[in-house]
């Protein structure tokens, strides 16, 4: 992941965790990545993956503020290192700064474009607001219907904060009712700065300790609570698994399938190990996660360090395989282990039942919605076992439903088994 604007962005949002670290550069800071870094960047990243296709996510602050002639030469130098490999980029933005302009390049270089949209008006704009205080919502749906307009592939990513949590299907509803076809649904958990933060300038806290008790514990007002975001989820997948699958995509529920499966999480909050999804600066300095740019995390800069050194130093030194053994006895013995692999490691910082740290603080949440929906990856299990497509869970709900192995069909019978 890069951050080519660092943490510059044209909005202010409440919650937002990227515009504070602007307090850990120099005051005169322009933010913009430069060509040297850009060029060594693309040429080191090209070149370290071992597979045949390269991923490239960029994300700011706002990276559209740098303009669409920076990423033009994003894709010439992308083209010029490529050789035999298969280039992908993902653009994460608020959405405010699109325009034709944009669409047609984003769209003709086949960018997946991840816009950041948190449900209708009044919902979006409580948090995701300007600098002189005014609600962003309208420019973002502008932007929204230029990507449609175009044919640009999107998602939304929307933030789940406390008060949004109480209303889950206003916000689903209104995703449908827009046309919205993929979702990924992010909960907001902020902790206010411990001393060491704040010497920093920093008004939220880093990741939490592992090994000892946290006492920093205090969560911002608008910090989603545990039990209400297990609540959120299962509201929308009760409407979902009703009327929606195969229609709309969430991707919080594609992972909870895709673990039921035994397939490895594409996600890394719910991944056995924390990934390589190292994130650069624009000034070249490497982190080794997105949640850890804190100056004790940095691996080492671009121009003068080697990539994949720097990666394997990360792995090697515990950040990677600490998610996984510094997992608590509470989550090590959980029933639904397999699908949430104890969250985040930058939120675990909640005492577990059997008083030991480190158990992520939506644990209880978490554990409500997997438990719930078990009963509905069973029977979507079942149907693609035999043949069937997933969205027949939806007449599955509706009554008993018998399958016949391998028919590619399903007869709904009274009287008959669930599927
Ligand atoms: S620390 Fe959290 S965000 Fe970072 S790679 Fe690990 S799970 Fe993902
Ligand atoms: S639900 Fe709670 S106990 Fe279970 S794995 Fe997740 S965080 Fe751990």
């Amino acid at each position: 992941m890069a951050k080519p604007i660092g943490p510059a962005c044209n909005l202010d949002c409440a919650y937002c965790f990227y515009l504070e670290k602007q307090a850990l550069f120099d005051s005169g800071e322009n933010f913009r990545m430069s060509d040297e870094v850009l060029t060594a960047f693309i040429h080191k990243h090209v070149e370290a993956q071992p597979t045949p296709v390269v991923e490239f996510v960029w994300q700011g602050g706002e990276p559209t503020l740098l303009g669409v002639d920076f990423f033009r030469r994003v894709v010439e130098l992308q083209r010029s290192f490529a050789g035999r490999k298969i280039i992908r980029n993902s653009l994460q933005t608020n959405g405010t700064l699109l325009t034709d302009e944009w669409c047609r390049f984003l769209k003709r270089h086949h960018f997946m474009v991840g816009i950041s949209l948190d449900g209708p008006h009044e919902i979006h704009d409580r948090y995701r607001r300007n600098r002189q205080g005014q609600g962003s919502f309208d420019a973002v749906m502008r932007g929204m219907k230029l990507l449609q307009k175009h044919g640009v592939e999107y998602n939304v990513m929307a933030s789940v904060a406390r008060e949004t949590a109480r209303r889950p299907l206003e916000v689903y509803r209104f995703f449908r009712e827009q046309g919205v076809e993929f979702i990924q649904f992010v909960p907001i958990i902020e902790r206010l700065p411990a001393a060491a933060e704040r010497e920093l300038g920093l008004n939220l806290a880093g990741p939490a300790v592992l090994d000892r008790e946290e006492r920093n514990t205090e969560v911002t007002p608008w910090t989603i609570l545990p039990e209400e975001y297990g609540d959120f989820l299962i509201a929308i997948y009760e409407e979902w698994v009703r009327s929606d699958v195969g229609k709309t995509f969430i991707m919080n529920f594609e992972w909870a399938l895709n673990a039921w499966l035994g397939n490895p999480c594409p996600v890394c909050i719910h991944a056995k190990q924390c990934g390589r999804s190292v994130v650069i600066e624009h000034n070249g300095d490497l982190f080794a996660c997105d949640h850890y740019v804190y100056p004790q995390y940095k691996l080492g800069n671009i121009l003068t360090d080697d990539l994949t050194q720097m990666v394997e130093a990360s792995l090697q030194t515990g950040f990677g395989i600490g998610k996984e053994t510094a997992l608590p006895r509470w989550c090590r013995e959980c029933d639904v282990l397999k699908a949430c692999q104890g969250g985040c490691p930058k939120h675990r910082f909640a005492q577990s039942h059997y008083d030991e740290p480190g158990l992520h603080y939506l644990c209880s949440g978490y554990r409500k919605f997997f438990r719930h929906i078990r009963k509905y990856l069973r029977a979507i299990t079942t149907l693609l076992e035999n043949g069937h497509s997933a969205s027949l869970v939806m007449e599955a709900v509706k009554g008993p439903l018998v399958i016949r192995p391998g028919a590619g069909a399903a007869g709904k019978q009274n009287g008959g088994r669930a599927g």
